[in-house]
């Protein structure tokens, strides 16, 4: 008899294996916005996923620059597409530091003028395998949520315009989801809250996460209706995915040929040290969706969350 388990990774494998073919065929002319001059940021680029994005995107021929909130092992990792001829700049950023985030933008001003893609892959777990603490609550709110939101603010003024639209691609996780089979939250009225997109703001999302990080320091979490495995982890992305939708709501309202489509994405459950080497992909298939939702020719896609290049339920 053929478990659920084993029926959902025959379908993953099934759908990495259309994945794969997929990456061998090559962008058409007219699919093709993108020139040498066109430039993408990945934060948090020294090692992982977000590492396999700046190659990928290299290898489609933008100009990638690669961040890491470490100097010499971003530089390091940056040498390594350079050496393989990919065109790749380094810069450091730290997403948590104010100064940093400004330092970058300063840079990217004087050296580039614009970006025209922002892939906000930074981010910290503390939780691996089955233990769950909530120890380290404020900083993985931090990093994962109000640092991507800061680096977001400081990159839109950058953001080119340009009648393709520019790019932001935050990453995030199905740990994050408000609803379906895996949402491992409980709490009815924060769900109710955070799916309600025509009133959601990010007032409404930090709300949410003060909240949540109310309950930790007061010792009460637990009966708050939060996820019970990897805890702050899971709110902090499922923080992320609302705010990617409000970001979305709030960027429509700018004028054709100035306008930024937000999208966010769960790469699945990757070999990278956040997860210990213990997940079931690689980092190149881990990135795939991300590289495809920044290139995506179809311009109107705004404010979804996909897997595996489709979409799926927030
Ligand atoms: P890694 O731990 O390998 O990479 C995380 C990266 O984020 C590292 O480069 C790390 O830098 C960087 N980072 C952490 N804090 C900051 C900061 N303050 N400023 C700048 N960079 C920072 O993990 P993954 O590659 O697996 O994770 C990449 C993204 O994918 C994360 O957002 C993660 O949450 C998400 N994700 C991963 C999954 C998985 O299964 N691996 C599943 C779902 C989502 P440093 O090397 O200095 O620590």
């Amino acid at each position: 008899m053929v478990g659920s388990k084993d029926k959902s990774k025959e379908k993953r494998d099934k759908r990495l294996q259309e994945i794969s073919l997929l990456r061998t065929i090559p962008y058409s002319d007219h699919q093709r916005w993108w020139t040498s001059e066109t430039v993408a940021v990945v934060t948090g680029a020294n090692r992982g996923i977000g590492f396999e994005m700046v190659r990928q995107l290299a290898g489609h021929g933008l100009t990638v620059i690669l961040t890491s909130r470490d100097e010499n092992v971003g530089v390091e990792a940056a040498k390594i597409l350079q050496e393989g001829g990919f065109n790749v700049d380094f810069h450091r950023l730290d997403i948590l530091d104010p100064s940093s985030i400004q330092d970058f933008c300063n840079w990217i001003k004087e050296k580039y003028e614009c970006i025209d893609v922002l892939i906000n892959n930074a981010g910290v777990n503390y939780n691996v395998g089955s233990g769950n603490s909530v120890e380290f609550s404020n900083m993985v709110i931090s990093t994962n949520y109000y640092g991507t939101k800061n680096i977001i603010t400081a990159m839109i003024p950058l953001m080119r315009h340009a009648s393709q639209g520019a790019r932001i691609v935050n990453v995030t996780s199905r740990l994050g989801r408000l609803k379906g089979r895996h949402s491992k939250l409980e709490n009815e009225a924060v769900r109710a809250k955070l799916m309600d997109v025509d009133s959601l703001t990010e007032e409404i999302v930090d709300e949410t996460v003060s909240e949540f990080l109310k309950q930790v320091e007061e010792g009460t979490w637990e009966s708050g209706g939060w996820p019970h495995s990897f805890t702050d982890y899971s709110v902090s992305k499922m923080a992320v995915n609302a705010y990617t939708r409000v970001l979305a709501k709030e960027l429509s309202e700018r004028p054709d040929g100035e306008k930024i489509y937000a999208n966010c994405f769960c790469p699945g459950w990757v070999k990278t040290a956040m997860t210990g080497y213990a997940g079931n992909i690689s980092a190149e298939d881990g990135a795939d969706t991300g590289v495809w939702l920044a290139l995506l020719p179809d311009q109107a896609i705004t404010g979804k969350f996909f897997a595996e290049r489709r979409e799926i339920n927030f």
